[in-house]
């Protein structure tokens, strides 16, 4: 805190991993005696930069980018890029600190790394678009590469402008490095399954959680927040799960369909047209459109899949999803409740997977882009999907393992966390202060 002041985010995602590693420095002193602890809070990397660019009116605007490079011990740096007004410092590190033991718990040779800029794309037309990612990649080529590190999408970060840095940095290094992004169109180097693998990925993910205890998505009722990338894919598997979807959101507002959200709407309006998902109440008259997001987890449901962005279910949310029966929660967003809300939930006995194990889902898929690129081979949507499927399930199952040998059997959050900083805390052991 004294050295990272202001960093709220960093803080609570530090905290919240720190707190449940104390029983595995009671059995491995050596991490301790190693700096490992030490090293593994402070990234190897950072920088920040400048991102200038030219609107549709010829006014010149001044972002802020950033990438962090935070661990190199098991392959290049891994993580998404963010595009949203509130990205800083704090935000950034909050991601790239998670994304390390993600990565490790997906079994895949890839470190942690995240950026992304303060720039908001919401209302910028396609130009604009181009203008500012071709501006940001201007810089940011000089620090990524396929060995080096290997951003992808997250928040305002598509195809459409992960096309548009792909191209840019090929002019610049005038060289057709594939493996440099993930989340590239199927067209020149994309992975089928990887605009689905966030949202499958959560919900097989919570298909193992709920087999635990007899129980299955058919007939449940599931609130999903958001209606991105990750939130349509959670949705789309869910509902061929046989679970009834009642609730997505964005940022103005929700939708409450009891009949079941119509998903073809949903991908037309934001997938397609980029418009805001209150347009759905227009077409659908069995629901209703509510202003503010929060009131979504105030609708009852048996699964809630947070999908849209950090600390959106607070203690008070959380306690309201457990008075109507919640049975278990699937964090499809990186970090989505906060620390008081995860103690409700654990509390309660809610089944709780914890983002870092059930959002693994896209960067695995991203690792198998890598793999795929290297060879210069394509994979089935079939064959794609069946390896997620089954890194889906080791996560759980190692995650489980893990609470339980170090004595907090049932605790995803614990399990996950001690799983992937032991396969990194070994790695760093191997290869020496550095
Ligand atoms: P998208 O930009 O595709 O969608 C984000 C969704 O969340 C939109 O519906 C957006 O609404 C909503 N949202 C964003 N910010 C807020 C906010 N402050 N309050 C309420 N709603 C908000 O992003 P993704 O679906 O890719 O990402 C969603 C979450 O999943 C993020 O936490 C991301 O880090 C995480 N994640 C994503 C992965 C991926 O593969 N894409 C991988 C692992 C994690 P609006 O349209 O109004 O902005």
């Amino acid at each position: 805190i004294r050295r990272n002041p202001h960093e709220s985010e960093f803080h609570q995602a530090v905290k919240e991993i720190l707190d449940s590693l104390s029983p595995v420095f009671d059995q491995h002193p050596e991490y301790i005696e190693q700096g490992i602890l030490e090293r593994l809070v402070e990234p190897e990397r950072i920088v920040t930069f400048r991102v200038p660019w030219v609107d549709d009116q010829d006014r010149v605007h001044v972002n802020r980018g950033f990438r962090v490079q935070f661990n190199s011990a098991l392959g290049p740096y891994k993580g998404g890029l963010r595009f949203h007004p509130s990205v800083n410092a704090s935000i950034i590190k909050f991601l790239g600190f998670e994304q390390i033991l993600k990565n490790a718990l997906t079994g895949q040779p890839i470190g942690g790394g995240k950026g992304g800029s303060d720039f908001d794309p919401k209302g910028k037309s396609d130009r604009e678009i181009m203008n500012f990612t071709q501006s940001f990649m201007t810089e940011l080529y000089r620090h990524i590469g396929p060995d080096i590190d290997v951003p992808a999408g997250d928040i305002g970060v598509g195809a459409r402008e992960i096309g548009y840095m792909f191209g840019q940095y090929k002019r610049i290094r005038g060289a057709n490095e594939t493996g440099v992004l993930t989340g590239k169109g199927i067209g020149y180097g994309g992975s089928l399954g990887r605009k689905e693998a966030t949202g499958y990925g959560c919900v097989y993910f919570v298909e193992e959680m709920l087999k635990s205890k007899g129980w299955a998505f058919k007939d449940a009722t599931v609130v999903v927040s958001g209606s991105g990338n990750v939130a349509i894919y959670a949705i789309e598997k869910a509902q061929q799960l046989g679970a009834k979807v009642v609730a997505c959101s964005d940022s103005n507002g929700y939708i409450f369909d009891p009949e079941g959200i119509k998903l073809e709407t949903v991908k037309q309006l934001k997938e397609k047209e980029r418009k805001r998902i209150s347009e759905y109440a227009s077409l659908h008259p069995s629901a209703q459109y509510v202003e503010g997001c929060d009131g979504i987890w105030s609708i009852p449901c048996d699964i809630a899949l947070p999908c849209a962005t950090q600390n959106e279910i607070d203690e008070a949310s959380a306690k309201l999803l457990i008075a109507n029966g919640v049975k278990a929660i699937g964090e499809g967003a990186n970090m989505p409740s906060t620390l008081e809300a995860i103690e409700a939930f654990l509390g309660a006995g809610v089944l709780f997977g914890p983002a870092k194990a059930a959002n693994a889902g896209g960067v695995a898929v991203s690792a198998l882009e890598m793999a795929q690129n290297n060879m210069r081979l394509s994979w089935s949507f079939e064959e794609v999907d069946a390896k997620l499927h089954a890194i889906m399930r080791d996560i759980y199952e190692s995650s489980v393992r893990a609470a339980k040998t170090y004595g907090e059997e049932g605790n995803l959050v614990t399990g996950a966390n001690i799983a992937g900083f032991l396969r990194v805390a070994e790695a760093m052991m191997a290869q020496g202060v550095v």
